[in-house]
């Protein structure tokens, strides 16, 4: 699972920081409390847990408690939520994917219009409220032609929409 790139890359924004995925290592084989992954990945306990808790509050991990008769102790045993990797995956792409049209549809159905010294980049109404000067420098904003710039939202989407299914079929 940690070979994918796409699950390295969700996953070290939850722990923050490459070198705590060697927590999630530990939880996904069977390393189960916070004592034994500080011990076997030699990273401080206090952060151990607090990466713990952040797979926790993320829906990535859950645990169980239970209660040391002896010592009266409570322990925590803790389990990685592979399958929740899986639908994080599957809505962080379809959310990219969503805001990448968005993003399309605008440049498609508006003109834009560009200072020479890319001070400021409007749109006709916009523009033309300035009468096509540029509030920083005076210059005359030209009409931009955007079409490179619909071409390479185009492809984005197309390149996420193979991660979606490359996600969606990895199930
Ligand atoms: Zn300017």
């Amino acid at each position: 699972m940690l070979k994918d790139p796409m699950v390295v890359n969700l996953l070290t924004d939850v722990v923050e920081g490459e070198e705590n995925l060697e927590i999630v290592k530990c939880l996904i084989e069977g390393v189960s409390t916070d004592e034994e992954i500080a011990e076997k990945t030699e990273i401080r306990l206090n952060i151990v847990r607090k990466v713990l808790y952040k797979l926790y509050d993320q829906g990535l991990a859950s645990y169980k408690r239970s209660k040391d008769p002896e010592t009266q102790w409570y322990s925590y045993a803790w389990t990685f939520e592979g399958k929740e990797v899986q639908k994080q995956l599957e809505s962080k792409s379809t959310h990219i994917i969503k805001s990448l049209n968005v993003e399309l549809e605008i440049e498609e159905n508006n003109m834009f219009f560009l200072c020479p010294n890319e001070h400021t980049r409007l749109d006709f109404e916009d523009a033309s409220q300035l009468s096509f000067i540029c509030p920083e420098c005076g210059e005359e904003l030209g009409f931009e032609d955007n079409s490179k710039k619909i071409n390479k939202i185009k492809e984005e989407i197309t390149a996420c929409e193979k991660v979606y299914e490359a996600v969606c079929s990895s199930k």
